[in-house]
Parts: C-alpha cells; sequence; structure tokens
C-alpha cells in the first residue's frame, strides 16, 4: 500500500461538477487501496478576485490582512472536496494550513514553509480517512495565517510529501504533464516523459509557471518523486528525476521558458571608475529590489552605459533610485523599458554540446529579432528582445531545437 499526495490546482476544481469529478477519482484511487492526502488550491479565478476586491480598500493592502482574505480562497475547496468525498463514502477530512500546523516564516504573501507537523496526518490516515489539505496558506510562530506566493499550493504538496516521506507527489493540472515549452503558446509543443530536477527549477526560475519555483526546490532537496498529471484524462505525464540519463538521444535543449515580468532599465554616460557596478547597483538592492540581467558596455571617452532588469512592478521604483544615482554620480542620462520579455532555452544537454548560443542567435537573427541581453549559465541561455517578438522567437527556437512533435496525419 503506497501514501501518494496529490495535488488539484485551479482549474481542475473550478466548479461544483468539477470538484465532484476529482472526488470520484479520489475515490478510485482509495478503492485501489491507496493512502491518500489531497491538496487543494482556490477555484480558478478566485485568488485573482480576493486579491481585487482588497485592493478596492487599499492599493497596497497590509500584507498580513491579505493573507488573512486570500487564504478563504482554499479553504472553500477542502470543505467542498471533503463534503464531496464523504457523500460517496468515502471517509475524508479537511485541514487548513493551521490546523495541520505547517509552521512558515512570518514573510506574509511569500512565507517559507519552516516545518511541518504531521502528527494529526498520520492518525487521520491511519483512521481510514482521506486528508484534504488546502495549499498555498500556513501559520507562523505567533498563530498569523501565512500565504507562500502565487502558485503555493504546490508548494504545499510536495511539501507534505516530503515530511510524510510519500512514496509520489503527483500535481494534477490542466495539462497532462511538461511540456518542451508552453503549449497554450507553441501548439507544437511536445510532452516530456522525464525532466530532471535542475532543469525543471530553470524552466520555473525563467518563467514556467505549471510548477511554482520553491515546490520543484523542495523536491529536489528532499528527492520527492514528484509527476506533473491531467486531472481528467489517463496518461503517465511528467516524471521529475534526479538522474541525467546520459543517452546518445539525450536532447540539447529540453525546453524554452519564457516572461513578460521584466523591464529595461539603462543609464548612460556613467564616469568609468572603479566601482561603478556597486555605486549603481548599490541603491538599487538597498531599496530591496532584485536584479536580474546585467551588461556593462565597453567605455570609451572614460564613460560607460550600465543596463540592467528588475521585475516589472519594482521598475517605477527603480527608475526613481537610478535617477537619484544618475545625479550623484554624474552620469548623462537614464532611460527604461517595460515592452521587454526573456527568452530562454534550458537544457542539462548543453553542458556536452559547442554553439548552442550560437544556433539560439542564428534562429532569432533569421526572424530578425534583435537581441538587447544575453546570459548564460552552464544549462541555459536567455536573451531580452522586445515584447512583440516574443510567441515568434519562442516558436522559431522549438524549430530550430527540432522540439516540434511530428505532425498528426492528415495535417
Ligand atoms: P494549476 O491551476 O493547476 O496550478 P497553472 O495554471 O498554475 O495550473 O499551470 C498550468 C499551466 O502552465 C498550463 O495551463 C500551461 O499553460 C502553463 N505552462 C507554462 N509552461 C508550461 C510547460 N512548459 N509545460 C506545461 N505547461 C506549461
Ligand atoms: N490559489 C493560489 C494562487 O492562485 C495558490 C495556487 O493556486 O497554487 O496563486
Ligand atoms: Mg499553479
Amino acid at each position: 500500500m503506497a501514501l501518494i499526495v496529490q495535488k488539484f490546482g485551479g482549474t481542475s476544481v473550478g466548479t461544483v461538477e468539477r470538484i465532484e469529478q476529482v472526488a470520484e477519482k479520489i475515490k478510485r484511487f482509495r478503492e485501489g487501496g491507496d493512502d491518500i492526502v489531497v491538496v487543494v488550491s482556490a477555484m480558478s479565478g478566485e485568488t485573482n478576485r480576493l486579491i481585487e476586491l482588497a485592493k478596492q480598500i487599499d492599493d497596497q493592502p497590509v500584507p498580513r490582512e491579505l493573507d488573512v482574505m486570500v487564504s478563504t480562497g482554499e479553504q472553500v475547496t477542502i470543505a467542498l472536496l471533503a463534503m464531496a468525498l464523504i457523500k460517496r463514502g468515502v471517509p475524508a477530512v479537511s485541514f487548513t494550513g493551521n490546523q495541520v500546523r505547517i509552521l512558515t516564516d512570518s514573510a506574509h504573501n511569500k512565507a517559507r514553509i519552516l516545518q511541518i507537523d504531521d502528527h494529526r496526518l498520520r492518525t487521520e490516515l491511519k483512521a481510514g480517512r482521506v486528508v484534504v489539505v488546502a495549499g498555498f496558506q500556513g501559520v507562523d510562530e505567533h498563530g498569523n495565517i501565512t500565504t507562500l506566493g502565487r502558485g503555493g499550493s504546490d508548494t504545499t504538496g510536495v511539501a507534505l510529501a516530503a515530511a510524510l516521506k510519500a512514496d509520489e507527489c503527483q500535481i494534477y493540472t490542466d495539462v497532462d504533464g511538461v511540456y518542451t515549452t508552453d503549449p497554450r503558446v507553441v501548439p507544437q509543443a511536445r510532452r516530456l516523459t522525464k525532466i530532471t530536477f535542475e532543469e525543471m527549477l530553470e524552466m520555473a526560475s525563467l518563467g514556467s509557471k505549471v510548477l511554482q519555483i520553491r515546490s520543484v526546490e523542495f523536491a529536489g532537496k528532499y528527492n520527492v518523486p514528484l509527476r506533473v498529471l491531467h486531472s481528467f484524462q489517463e496518461g503517465p505525464g511528467t516524471l521529475i528525476t534526479l538522474d541525467e540519463e546520459e543517452s546518445m538521444e539525450q536532447p540539447i535543449i529540453s525546453g524554452i521558458a519564457f516572461n513578460r515580468d521584466e523591464a529595461k532599465l539603462t543609464i548612460r554616460g556613467v564616469p568609468d571608475t572603479p566601482g561603478v557596478a556597486f555605486k549603481i547597483l548599490g541603491p538599487i538592492s538597498a531599496a530591496n529590489i532584485e536584479v536580474d540581467m546585467i551588461v556593462q558596455n565597453v567605455a570609451h571617452d572614460n564613460t560607460t552605459d550600465f543596463t540592467f532588469t528588475v521585475h516589472r512592478n519594482d521598475y517605477l521604483n527603480a527608475q526613481q533610485v537610478l535617477e537619484r544615482t544618475a545625479r550623484e554620480i554624474g552620469a548623462r542620462e537614464v532611460s527604461g523599458d517595460t515592452k521587454i520579455a526573456k527568452v530562454s532555452i534550458v537544457g542539462v544537454g548543453m553542458r556536452s554540446h559547442a554553439g548552442v548560443a550560437s544556433r539560439m542567435f542564428e534562429a532569432l537573427a533569421k526572424e530578425s529579432i534583435n537581441i538587447q541581453m544575453i546570459s548564460t549559465s552552464e544549462i541555459k541561455v536567455s536573451v531580452v528582445i522586445e515584447e512583440k517578438y516574443l510567441e515568434l522567437a519562442v516558436r522559431a527556437l522549438h524549430t530550430a531545437f527540432e522540439l516540434d512533435a511530428p505532425a498528426r496525419q492528415g495535417e
């Protein structure tokens, strides 16, 4: 008999009918003899609705109160799913994060899980009940409700699986696995049977929202067998695994990730003296703004240009800080652009293949897409381009790296 943690995302519990369908599915699993802990998200759209409601009172709601508010979305779905199970004769009980005791730090709206008390869960499982746990939420040491950041139910699922040493953590969603890229953007995207934790972590952090980054970090750290599956279609899904198979057919690129969440800032005509980067980025970091990509041009006329990207939400704030710095250090001007996108190719196969970046640049050049910034690591290459070319770039790269699914007959 196995212990499985199953997480169902927002669309999978988006209506009462779907919740009934999920209950049917869990019933079938129970009949197979497995112990099941279920984690659910709020009904799709509900978290957004709650945030909008809060913003009608205050544009920047107090983080603690926002958590009290948004955590209610998941409290509704756990109760509905438990009712649907009990109605079918499947003994079940629902728990909020606080009731389990999913202990987090106090960083409201982006809390980290510190510890999970598995005592109550084990007692209920032993009594033969399915335990339905609210995703996305926890409680801090002072008893305040916290939430784990958008998409955080994935992390609840994996963290529970780690705490319970479950045999598998299954993430049920509205796609049947992890694809070479977002199938909503590239219809020819292919489902991957396997992807390594390392690659999945890059994909998630570079913009693929199919799994929250922290859930992948957790799964890698505690070696939780993790699988992404479709809620209502049968199939093997995608296994996220530790091993990097050294097969001849291993693709160079496993996937393409992208995001539209960044903005670019440039400071021009900066006197080129030692410590320039620190003078520019020190105040940015002091303002609690995270910087992603950075480019400093080769100096001429004893001045240099310096460009970096930040999250779009931080753009206005970063611009103000940079204007101040420019005045202090005697730079010529500050400019910025929010209409950019970052496209990244990811794959452990890159380690053993030269020329991957140039193949990427060639594919973009063929489409006359200008590259504004570049950054690389051992297993990824990212470029910043104009936002309007994003979909074209992703499709071109998908084809250039031979990731397109073979056309079906008749197409
Ligand atoms: P849930 O509500 O179940 O958590 P999400 O919307 O968070 O679902 O994640 C699933 C979505 O992730 C898919 O509908 C798909 O559009 C998107 N997605 C982005 N990149 C990928 C990818 N590489 N593979 C699969 N899905 C992806
Ligand atoms: N309901 C939360 C959100 O929309 C958490 C989740 O769905 O994973 O972000
Ligand atoms: Mg999600």
